[in-house]
């Protein structure tokens, strides 16, 4: 069974690239589906059927390994180490900044610290993370870099998709030490291309994860555009613009066009409804578990705690795994204005609480929802469940269903991705029906709260 067969066919493929930079026959070549998300087709049959496509995708069943199990290979063994549930295995956890990198960067700049920091101190040769590209059919890219300086130019978030198989095809070829930056589903696949092939066990020697809730296809980013205001085409897209008078939650999205003009949207002025809704979001992403890149050295992400949430610079979050990653932060900590300090796990956990409950709780009814209208959903860690309340079960039918629609618009080829107002209507009575469901929720935990309290006293 290849991927195309396995994931593919099924609409579970998160478009990563793995399977096709590893393909003996080299039979796979990464393209856009009608999504707009990436996924592997076959340029010409597979003779041999060797299966090794399969036993790298994060979303096949082949590997028989799941976070747990490489996380525990990995960082099992590390002196020190911690393991919660929710966030795999840990060494600590910090929160902090770069003073240098914040204004670029979408947090608080310590993941492009790192990467420079890794390449200035010589513990990586190249470092691969994701850049603008300029062209306007494909925003976002892998790259490889080799100076701080162009590490750089990739600081941010790309809520676009991009895929490893033309870096990865380098690591390859090209011999030398490399990081890599990833989503918990890419690393995954990384680690599981690691396993069966020495060249990329040698060569990578620093994985950086993203914590993450979700992917977008890259119609949302057509969509918010529009939203924007944008006519013509996108020419380049920064996702976590900061403002001085709005707090760090309120980022906003700049488009730039051909004629050189910038267009801004704020959060709170439609993109919060369409990232909310899933609206745009891969199927993949609904069967998803982990929230903290569990097989990464170390992950980065967002303080969105509420004593950091309202600065406007933005601050980051960091879990380490991988003992080299604890001490080049010890030795540089209050060094070259990176400034960060430990925090409970426990914090963590709480700045994640929102996908946390998605990946695990609404996941295990998603799984629930797959099996009973006979679907084919990849093996989780998280068992199916029916158990959830009423109000949150018909939540959650109503996203997927707003997810499913979401995507079919451009399939069905009714209309254009930008004709929000269309969007807008079609989607209006699951928009009302959602909010007189958060509504209910709402009150209901408020209730509980008072209740709970009142019992107590
Ligand atoms: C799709 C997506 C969903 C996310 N969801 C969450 C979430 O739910 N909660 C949360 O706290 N944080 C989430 N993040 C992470 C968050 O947006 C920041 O990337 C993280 O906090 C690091 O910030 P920083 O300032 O330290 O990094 P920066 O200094 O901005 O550096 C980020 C590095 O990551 C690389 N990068 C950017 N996009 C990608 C990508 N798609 N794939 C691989 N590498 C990439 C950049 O090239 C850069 O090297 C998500 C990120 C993405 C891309
Ligand atoms: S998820 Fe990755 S490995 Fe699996 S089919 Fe898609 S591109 Fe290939
Ligand atoms: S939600 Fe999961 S599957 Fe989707 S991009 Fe993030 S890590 Fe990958």
């Amino acid at each position: 069974m290849t991927v195309i067969t396995n994931t593919v066919k099924h609409d579970l493929c998160i478009g990563c690239g793995l399977c096709a930079a590893l393909c003996p026959q080299d039979i796979l070549a990464m393209e856009w589906n009608r999504y707009g998300e990436y996924n592997p087709v076959e340029v010409s049959p597979c003779t041999t059927e060797c299966g090794l496509c399969s036993k790298v995708c994060p979303f096949a069943a082949d590997s028989g390994e799941n976070e747990d199990t490489i996380g525990e290979r990995l960082y099992g063994a590390v002196p020190g180490i911690q393991h919660r549930p929710e966030t795999g295995y840990y060494l600590t956890s910090y929160v902090g900044y770069s003073e240098k990198h914040r204004p670029t960067s979408a947090s608080g700049g310590v993941a492009t610290w790192l990467l420079e920091t890794l390449l200035a101190e010589g513990v990586v040769d190249h470092v691969i993370c994701v850049a603008p590209t300029g062209d306007p059919g494909r925003l976002f890219s892998f790259r490889v870099f080799d100076t701080p300086e162009d590490v750089r130019t990739g600081a941010g978030s790309a809520y676009y998709p991009v895929e490893l198989s033309g870096v990865v095809r380098t690591v390859l070829e090209v011999p030398g030490r490399y990081a890599v930056t990833g989503l918990p589903c890419f690393i995954k696949a990384i680690r599981l291309a690691q396993q069966r092939n020495k060249k990329l066990r040698e060569r990578i020697v620093v994985t950086v994860g993203l914590t993450c809730g979700q992917l977008k296809s890259r119609h949302f980013t057509d969509y918010v555009a529009a939203l924007a205001g944008v006519q013509g085409r996108v020419m380049g897209v920064r996702y976590r613009g900061k403002s001085p008078d709005h707090p760090a939650s309120n980022y906003h999205y700049a488009f730039t066009t051909a004629d050189g003009g910038e267009h801004r949207i704020f959060w709170n002025k439609g993109i919060a409804e369409a990232w909310g809704n899933r609206w745009f979001t891969p199927k993949a992403c609904s069967y998803c578990d982990d929230v903290f890149a569990e097989c990464a050295d170390v992950t980065c992400m967002d303080a969105w705690l509420s004593d950091y949430y309202n600065n406007p610079s933005g601050t980051s979050l960091l879990i380490v795994r991988a003992s080299n990653i604890l001490n080049l932060i010890r030795q540089n900590n209050d060094l070259d204005q990176l400034s960060i300090a430990a925090i409970d796990i426990s914090r963590v956990i709480q700045s994640q609480n929102g996908v946390i409950k998605d990946k695990r709780r609404d996941l295990a009814y998603r799984l629930h929802l797959a099996a009973s209208m006979g679907g084919i959903a990849p093996k989780k860690r998280i068992q199916p469940n029916n158990g959830d309340n009423l109000i949150n079960r018909k939540k959650l039918r109503t996203i997927v269903g707003m997810q499913k629609q979401s995507r079919q618009f451009i399939r069905n080829n009714c209309y254009s991705v930008t004709d929000i107002r269309r969007i807008r209507r079609e989607m209006y009575w699951k928009i009302i029906l959602l909010r007189f469901i958060r509504l209910l929720d709402f009150s209901a935990s408020i209730y509980h709260y008072f209740l709970q309290r009142f019992l107590k006293d």
